[in-house]
């Protein structure tokens, strides 16, 4: 269950229940805060707002007993690394975002950051160091001011304005009659998809965090407004963990490790020019989104002009 954003998978049954029953806008954001989806440990540890490394050893899971989207991942992810999934849909790039963020525990093997497994993290500290956006972001109807802040406890209005420059909606924001007192309506329904994202994009960048899990954040946005991001991500790099699920190849060239997902496995591994020069299910996706081809010394991609 996630504090931010939000997961199709984990709430997309509960969400129109809450909107039925007209729970008021502070239940929302509590329970969107707050409850937890695993059992929290009985003396859980309290991480600190930053960590050294995140992984996953040998981890295996499936949504159901029959079968499993993951199995026997491991990875390790540094901190302050731009790191990127791609792969073919389905193949469990955002099975993975929700484990590392633990809306799900493994069936085999440990998710750890520092090596605190999850199951023994507190929810909330979790929740702190760690902000997952999906493509698919939920809006209240209430003002744009709650639907950035939520809870909102410690974010000064001078956050928040930071924040939405950051995410380049300031601007738009303003532009609207009441400002960030805006009413949204329809569940952000009367907004154009670029701006319910870059909205979500803000909510997370008020909080912070120290690694931030993005799943295809930048499927639904025009090209502008997509290089807006990744050039947002760009600057946040140093400072910020960023895993990035993307099909957009073209804006993972610059990632610091790509990690290639096939039928719940990883199967490739490495900066875009190594992935390149081996030749295999990266190449292969490259070629088919870009027309490219591989030179003969196996290294550079060379543009297929016509
Ligand atoms: P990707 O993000 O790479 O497209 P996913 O991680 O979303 O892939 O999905 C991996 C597999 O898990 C797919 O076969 C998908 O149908 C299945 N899956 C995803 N979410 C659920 C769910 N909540 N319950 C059951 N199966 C799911
Ligand atoms: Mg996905």
């Amino acid at each position: 269950f996630m504090s931010v954003g939000q997961s199709g998978s984990n709430l997309s049954f509960l969400i129109p229940n809450l909107i039925d029953s007209s729970i008021s806008f502070r239940r929302i954001s509590e329970v969107f805060a707050q409850k937890p989806s695993v059992p929290e440990a009985d003396d859980p540890k309290e991480l600190p707002s930053s960590f050294a490394a995140i992984g996953m050893d040998r981890v295996t899971f499936g949504y159901t007993e029959q079968a499993d989207q993951l199995k026997d991942v491991s990875l390790r992810i540094p901190a302050g690394s731009y790191v990127a999934f791609v792969g073919p849909s389905g193949s469990g790039k955002s099975t993975a975002l929700q484990l590392l963020s633990r809306f799900y525990d493994p069936k085999q093997g440990t998710v750890a950051i520092d090596g605190h497994d999850l199951r023994n993290v507190s929810e909330s500290s979790l929740r702190k160091l760690a902000v997952l956006v999906t493509q698919d972001t939920f809006l209240f109807n209430s003002t744009v001011r709650d639907n950035l802040l939520l809870d909102g406890k410690g974010f000064t209005d001078a956050d928040m304005i930071v924040a939405a420059k950051q995410a380049n909606i300031h601007n738009v924001i303003e532009s609207w009659p009441d400002g960030y007192d805006t009413q949204i309506h329809h569940e952000g329904g009367s907004l154009s998809g670029g701006e319910r994202q870059r909205i979500a994009i803000a909510r997370a960048l008020l909080r912070k965090p120290s690694l931030l899990l993005l799943d295809e954040v930048t499927s639904a946005l025009d090209p502008a407004t997509e290089a807006d991001i990744n050039a947002l991500l760009q600057q946040l790099r140093r400072h910020t963990t960023i895993i990035s699920v993307t099909h957009r190849l073209a804006s993972v060239i610059h990632a610091d490790r790509i990690h290639v997902f096939k039928e719940g496995s990883i199967v490739e591994s490495g900066t875009h020019e190594e992935l390149l020069g081996q030749n295999g299910l990266y190449g292969t996706l490259w070629e088919k989104q870009h027309g490219f081809h591989l030179s003969h010394d196996g290294l550079h991609a060379t543009v297929d002009v016509e």
